[in-house]
């Protein structure tokens, strides 16, 4: 067992005292996603891949029926009836893993037992890591394994995605529960979000790591902008269906079928919107290929692409965004960098040399903080597993 994990036993044991039940211990990873963004909803690829850091839970079987929610990282903790579960939204973080308790039973899942949960989470939160959904899927596979239930992955992902949709009511794809439940050590995830249709591709690095740098910028404006990028997609959609009735996604469009299609979109901007969309999915096809054949220096290329893309086609990144990408090119050593996630703020991920990866934090978070007026963070990291149970005895 990990040390984290066996350190975290003990914290429990001092906080909740010893019984005659044994407590497991479980973990999920958060997920960065390394190409393919703003494709999910125009029926293409992504390929994010799970972080070596995430959320783990040790959770005991209690002798009444009562649910005990506690965690490391926020202080409020509650108890309640199983009976009470999921009755009153409480608007507090307990709403996630009450949300997947909710969504467990209707596939029938009946809690028998009463539990303590006890979280602790490495990720971040709210930074467009997912500590949400690594929190979500911690929670019904540990539930289900405690259950005597099977475990899922995919099916996991989705009640846990629809937790977060209707419980919490956070409007989120499938992509980060499905990345946080089907991960995979050294492996990128090839998924199309729309038929849940998936493929490990092997993500080895070498003597490269995966730098995430954290703005720090508070995700502002995404709201409005998402649902304004959505309805350009939608427009454009529209009108290339006059010239392909059978187009059902803007991502089935090849670049160069675009490029000859692109008269009929009178509006620029709504031409850019699609323009990236094509030429994004197209690049996370050919990240595949570059992957395939251990050629970092051209996965590095195409997260260069995908960044200007997002922020000259797109315009879903922010000056923060753009100034630590910047940075990050700027040190030898750098691959490629670029912004990931919805955009406006959240976080960088960049593929960076070993030997550069000390003056990659130090510099890019100086010239950073000089440049924008915030602190950035930077977590180095290679390609974890999805979801699973610690098992060892200490
Ligand atoms: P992200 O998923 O990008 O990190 P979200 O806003 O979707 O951001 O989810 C963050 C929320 O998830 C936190 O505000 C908190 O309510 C909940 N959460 C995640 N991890 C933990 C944890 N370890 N302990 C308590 N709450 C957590
Ligand atoms: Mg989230």
């Amino acid at each position: 067992m990990s040390t984290q994990a066996a350190m975290l036993k003990k914290t429990f044991i001092s906080k909740f005292g010893e019984t005659k039940h044994k407590q497991y211990v479980f973990n999920a990873p958060g997920r960065v996603n390394l190409i393919g963004e703003h494709i999910d909803y125009n029926g293409g690829y992504v390929l994010p891949a799970a972080l070596e850091f995430g959320t783990t839970l040790v959770i005991r079987e209690r002798d009444d029926n009562k649910i005990h929610f506690a965690s490391t990282n926020i202080p409020f903790e509650m108890t309640m009836d199983v009976q009470e579960i999921g009755k009153e939204k409480t608007g507090e973080w307990i709403d996630y893993p009450i949300g997947v308790m909710v969504e467990l039973r209707k596939i029938g899942c009946e809690l028998t037992k009463g539990y303590d949960l006890f979280f602790h989470g490495e990720i971040p939160n709210g930074a467009g890591l997912s500590s949400s959904a690594s929190m979500e899927v911690v929670t019904a596979y540990a539930l289900l394994t405690l259950e005597g239930k099977e475990t899922d992955t995919v099916e996991i992902a989705c009640l846990s995605q629809r937790a977060e949709n209707q419980y919490v009511g956070v409007n989120s794809g499938i992509m980060d529960q499905f990345a946080v439940a089907n991960g995979k050590q050294d492996h990128a995830i090839l998924l199309m979000c729309d038929t849940l249709e998936y493929k490990h591709v092997p993500f080895r690095t070498g003597s490269y790591k995966l730098v995430i740098g954290n703005t720090n910028k508070r995700r502002g404006l995404v709201d409005s902008a998402y649902n304004e990028r959505r309805q350009q997609c939608e427009i454009a959609l529209e009108l290339l269906k006059k010239e392909i009735p059978t187009l059902n996604y803007l991502a089935q469009l090849q670049p160069d079928q675009l490029e000859s299609l692109q008269v009929h979109i009178q509006d620029e901007t709504v031409r850019r919107r699609a323009q990236h969309v094509v030429e994004e999915n197209q690049r996370v096809l050919d990240s595949v290929e570059a992957l395939t054949n251990h050629d970092l220096e051209k996965f590095g290329q195409l997260m260069n692409a995908s960044h200007d893309s997002l922020r000259d086609l797109y315009e879903v990144s922010c000056v923060e965004l753009d100034v630590m990408v910047e940075e990050a090119r700027r040190i030898p050593g750098t691959l490629g960098a670029r912004m990931t996630g919805a955009g406006f703020g959240g976080c960088t991920v960049s593929l960076v040399h070993e030997e550069s990866v000390e003056q990659f934090v130090q510099q890019v978070g100086d010239h950073y903080r000089a440049r924008t007026g915030f602190e950035g963070n930077f977590y180095v990291c290679g390609v974890g597993d999805g979801v699973k149970e610690i098992k060892e005895e200490i």
